[in-house]
């Protein structure tokens, strides 16, 4: 192992944590979209790397009996699937609450009516903009819109709970007043404006999506307009870019302490961007038990908690708010998981984010869209 890596740590009882809340379960990277900030990895899984259809009911036995009580079935899309209805079944069976997130260009009223019948608590449907072309230009895939505003009329007449989920960068930030309409013309419950967040292909295309400043306080001033607006009949949640934050987001409720991801070939997670990572050996549910992995593993504990942690968050009174901020962030951009987020100001390094925003002064350079083997 090169010096630079960081050191393995000792797992012992005493570290063992309280049992996960919430379980991604990525089923596929397959994805008719090919959206350039998404969040998988650049390396996608291919159909014949994916667990089958039993693996992934013993991932949620298993889930079950460790305590958790949430399950996202998400990708890549999620439909692409033949066996979604039967996973989702499966996991109401259990008594844990579903959650469908979904690009929605498969969800006609046919597979709604089988997930709706199979148990399906809640589906979230990702808008890439407000207009038909710019949506279709960013997901690459024509007619998409208007399929996501058909399905998303389909499940709030269901009765299903909805949430849309817009994700904004430089091509359509400036329609944030719109998207906010659209939520309220649907009959959203909750909406959330979500900025790119830059690991993966986000990372890969931040020349092309990163906002300026002026862009990015319009939109935070359309969402708090909108709130007020809309207290007490939508929520909007909203997510900035971290590279105009002051203080880090607390990146999964913490390492480990909240929330397992599960990749389509098996592979278990911290967060979905955690593979990027070096010097890890991701254990698989293919050949350990999620409890062990969750309670043992030494990834998982390698930054738990604030043991692990350096100057300045050691002795920081948010260490145990926003947990020293995102390892993955950390490593793309200092080239070390085990340093303080750059996105918080008091990082040694925070003068990555503004040397990386003034990218958003140029002209965008075209996307790099996300397929399987794309030329990188
Ligand atoms: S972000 Fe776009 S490409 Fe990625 S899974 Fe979602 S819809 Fe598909
Ligand atoms: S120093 Fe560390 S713990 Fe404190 S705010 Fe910054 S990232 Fe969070």
């Amino acid at each position: 192992m090169p010096d630079d890596l960081p050191a393995r740590r000792e797992v012992t009882d005493a570290m063992r944590p309280e049992p996960p809340l919430g379980m991604l379960l990525e089923l596929t990277h397959r994805c008719p979209l090919q959206c350039p900030y998404c969040s998988n990895p650049l390396a996608l899984e291919r159909a014949s790397d994916e667990l089958p259809t039993e693996a992934w009911q013993d991932v949620l036995d298993q889930a079950a009996r460790l305590g958790v009580l949430q399950v996202h079935f998400s990708g890549g899309e999620p439909m692409a699937r033949r066996d979604l209805v039967p996973l989702v079944r499966h996991a109401a069976g259990l008594g844990l609450y579903t959650n469908l997130i979904t690009s929605a260009v498969l969800l006609d009223a046919p597979a709604l009516a089988a997930l709706s019948d199979a148990g399906l608590d809640h589906v979230q449907i990702s808008f890439q903009d407000v207009d038909e072309a710019g949506a279709d230009r960013i997901g690459n895939y024509a007619g998409g819109h208007a399929k996501k505003l058909a399905a998303a009329r389909l499940v709030r007449e269901s009765g299903l709970a909805l949430t849309l989920n817009f994700v904004v960068h430089r091509h359509n930030i400036a329609r944030v007043p719109q998207m906010i309409a659209l939520g309220e013309a649907l009959g959203a419950g909750r909406i959330e404006i979500a900025n790119v967040q830059y690991y993966g292909w986000g990372l890969r295309n931040r020349a092309a999506l990163l906002p300026t400043r002026a862009e990015l306080d319009a939109a935070t001033e359309a969402v708090f307009a909108g709130r007020e607006r809309l207290a007490g009949r939508m929520v909007i949640d909203y997510v900035i870019p971290d590279y105009y934050a002051i203080e880090p987001k607390g990146c999964m409720g913490g390492w480990g302490r909240r929330f397992l991801n599960v990749s389509p070939a098996g592979r278990v997670l911290p967060c979905h961007a955690a593979e990027t990572l070096p010097g890890f050996d991701w254990p698989s549910v293919r050949t350990t038990q999620l409890a062990e992995i969750w309670n043992r593993s030494e990834p998982f504990a390698r930054y738990r908690g604030t043991a692990w942690m350096p100057e300045p968050c050691r002795s920081c009174d948010r260490r145990e708010i926003d947990w020293g901020g995102c390892r993955c962030q950390a490593f793309a951009l200092t080239g070390d998981a085990g340093r303080t987020d750059p996105a918080c100001a008091l990082s040694p390094d925070h003068a990555v984010m503004a040397e990386a925003a003034r990218e958003a002064e140029a002209p965008p350079p075209p996307f790099v869209y996300r397929r399987i083997g794309s030329n990188l």
